[in-house]
């Protein structure tokens, strides 16, 4: 019997195997396609701090950014490409909100002036921009890979439902004691619905270039260094778009490619790749961790909770060893290593999740809501 079958063989899933893994259980990984096929294969997969502000979300965004960089640069050096990040700064209030933060920011930064500023269009620098030396891209794929190399993964297999007995999940001919959760936006599982995860869809594009590009940029889109002659360009933003194969595309894709040549020189190119994926939040934008809770039993046992009165979450009703990871929304890559490590410490040492993350705030929402729509 394994210890975990995580379900999911993106970002999520890989860095959750990864560091369980590395704590001695023994881990299955469980992929409905092949790995890196979801959100994950898709990315751009950028890694660069958010910038401009102070908040809890930014604090946490940076301290995940240093984390992940410093994990991928130890174990995974080679899939990273880090010539340093331009964050362009877009009005004058720019400036001052981002000064005014500087020493909230990740190491290794330098304010450019326009003057300083090079290889992009001269009407676009005028509030000049951050270097971030770290500002990184990482190869979304062979990282999860790398991360996957010494775990069982069983592809091809979609897991339709999850149902407790005798001790473990049977899931097919595999067993295991406990489940995590890190199918996106896991739907289809009843269990993590209170997580009320919603899709926003994206593309990214490969262009083939003779333009030259030594580091990445950032404005409202990121463009990478060019190698190769090729550059990716993303991403796209579709929330609410229910999918369909016939769409067409053509104008988003247009007014992404028009929007990075108002600031960059793309010279003359011809689009290689688009990719295609969705990416999971959730209502708070924070990624989602840990147990998952039975809402509806719990709900039952004291519905006062969905009126506002405090129940201690020690007396919520939980899914036996069964556990979620995801809604990390556009930064899968920045923050997945990083909530993974939690998760883990989490599972395998009791250390508490950080409340804004756990999955106790958003049976709250959920509970909350549930009661406002009876009214
Ligand atoms: C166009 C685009 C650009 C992006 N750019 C960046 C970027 O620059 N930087 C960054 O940090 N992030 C970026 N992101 C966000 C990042 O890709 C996501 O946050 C991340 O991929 C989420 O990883 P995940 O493992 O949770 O989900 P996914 O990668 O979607 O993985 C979930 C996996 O679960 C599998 N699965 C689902 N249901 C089942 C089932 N029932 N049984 C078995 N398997 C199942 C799916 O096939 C999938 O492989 C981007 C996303 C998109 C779409």
């Amino acid at each position: 019997m394994f210890d975990f079958a995580i379900i999911g063989a993106g970002i999520s899933g890989a860095s959750v195997a990864f560091f369980l893994k590395q704590a001695g259980k023994k881990v299955i990984v469980i992929e409905q396609d092949k790995s890196a096929s979801g959100g994950s294969g898709a990315a751009g997969a950028f890694l660069s701090p958010k910038i401009g502000s102070d908040s809890d979300y930014s604090h946490f965004i940076n301290d995940s950014f240093q984390f992940s960089l410093d994990f991928y640069q130890k174990q995974f050096p080679k899939f990273l490409k880090k010539p340093g990040m331009l964050r362009l700064l877009r009005s004058p209030s720019d400036i001052l909100k981002c000064q005014a933060h500087e020493q909230k920011l990740p190491r290794h930064f330098t304010y450019l002036k326009a003057e300083e500023v090079s290889h992009i269009k001269k009407e676009a620098c005028r509030y000049g921009g951050y270097f971030f030396d770290q500002g990184t891209i990482i190869d979304s794929v062979g990282v999860i890979d790398a991360m996957l190399q010494d775990i069982e993964v069983v592809e091809n297999t979609k897991v339709t439902s999850l149902i407790f007995e005798d001790g473990g999940y049977q899931i097919g001919s595999i067993k295991a004691r406990g489940v995590i959760l890190c199918a996106g936006h896991n739907e289809g599982f009843p269990q993590s619905d209170y997580c009320m995860l919603k899709k926003i869809y994206g593309h990214r594009l490969d262009i083939q270039t003779s333009a030259f590009l030594p580091f990445h940029i950032h404005k409202k889109y990121s463009v990478s260094a060019s190698e190769n002659q090729m550059i990716s360009i993303g991403a796209t933003h579709i929330p609410g778009y229910q999918y369909d194969a016939t769409k067409d595309f053509t104008s988003e894709i247009d007014t992404l490619l028009q929007a990075v040549e108002s600031y960059v020189d793309l010279g003359a190119y011809e689009i290689k790749k688009v990719h295609f994926g969705v990416r999971s939040a959730t209502i708070d934008f924070f990624p989602v961790l840990g147990a998952l809770i039975d809402a509806k039993a719990t709900l039952k046992a004291y519905p006062y909770i969905a009126k506002g009165s405090k129940v201690p979450s020690t007396r919520y009703h939980y899914y036996p060893h069964l556990y979620v990871h995801s809604g990390h929304g556009a930064r899968g890559f920045v923050l997945a290593p990083s909530t993974a490590r939690i998760l883990v410490d989490n599972i395998c040492h009791h250390v508490a999740i950080p409340k804004r993350l756990d999955t106790k705030r958003l049976f709250l929402k959920y509970a909350r809501r549930e009661n406002a729509l009876k009214l």
